[in-house]
């Protein structure tokens, strides 16, 4: 015991790089980012949310910079890490995603590109520039990927569910050939009540049929702890994880999900 918990779990004299920050998930690990002292990068394609999540990051004193980038054009990823050079982040979560239903057989090329590069193609890259300029340095990347990638129960996301376990591989390849110095890690939630899920239950109720989309009140029965979860829940996994509390966890897959994958 010779460093006190006060000082493992700090980020203080960090960086740390966070997609996805304008709501749900990605503000909340944000903000609990910014209590752990944490300066901070925030990217999100929507603009307003970013600026919300900014002003209450900042009540916490830390520097918090902004960056609306469409994560799904490689050469906005490129250009925001040109405008990153000599501050490159300690730490990167790559939270940013998009669970847009579609059933298999109504899947055309310009669909599947567009989810794939939201929700594979900018993790790849982002984790490729990080490394290039974190391998000698050392660094932590968390990497957010869905239990749909491990127990597929909604219909109409095959395409979401073979990006999201290209996301655990891609990590796991990381944690594996840069291990020495930086840490990678895959956090799966799961029924965690964000903005996009509040969207989406109003939507299946509004729009859509419940079965159909295989969203069923099932659904809910199958949640082992009786309830969502809520964004907070993630962000504070993320935070040990981004942490020197999680010194030894490499190459991990940490479910969020109340226990849903173990029913
Ligand atoms: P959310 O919709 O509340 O937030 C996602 C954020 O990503 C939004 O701010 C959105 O603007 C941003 N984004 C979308 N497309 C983008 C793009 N092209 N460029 C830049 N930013 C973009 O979602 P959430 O529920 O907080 O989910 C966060 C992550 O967790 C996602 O990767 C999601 O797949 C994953 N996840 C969530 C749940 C859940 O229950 N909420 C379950 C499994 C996995």
């Amino acid at each position: 015991m010779d460093v006190p918990i006060g000082e493992l779990l700090s980020l203080k004299g960090r960086r740390a790089l966070i997609t996805g920050a304008a709501s749900g998930i990605g503000r909340a690990t944000a903000l609990r980012f910014a209590e752990a002292g944490a300066d901070l990068e925030l990217v999100d394609i929507d603009e307003f949310g970013l600026k919300e999540t900014k002003a209450l990051a900042e009540e916490f004193g830390v520097e918090v910079k902004v960056h609306r980038v469409d994560l799904s054009r490689k050469i906005e990823i490129d250009t925001l890490w040109e405008s990153l050079k000599g501050r490159e982040p300690d730490i990167l979560v790559n939270n940013a995603g998009v669970y847009w239903f579609k059933d298999f057989t109504e899947v055309d090329e310009g669909f599947y590109e567009k989810v794939m590069a939201i929700n594979l193609d900018s993790v790849f890259w982002m984790c490729q520039h990080f490394v290039r300029a974190r391998k000698d340095k050392g660094g932590v990347i968390i990497n957010v990927s869905s239990i749909e990638a491990f127990l597929p129960f909604a219909k109409g996301l095959a395409h979401y569910d073979a990006a999201k376990l290209g996301v655990v591989a891609l990590t796991r390849a990381i944690a594996r050939d840069y291990g020495k110095k930086i840490r990678a890690n895959v956090v799966v939630p799961g029924g965690i009540e964000t903005e996009g899920v509040k969207k989406l239950k109003k939507e299946a109720i509004m729009k859509f049929d419940m079965e159909k989309i295989g969203i069923s009140f099932n659904f809910n029965a199958r949640l082992p702890m009786g309830r969502f979860g809520q964004p907070d829940e993630v962000a504070r996994v993320m935070l040990f994880l981004a942490s020197d509390l999680a010194s030894y966890v490499n190459g991990a897959i940490i479910p969020v999900d109340g226990g849903f994958l173990s029913t």
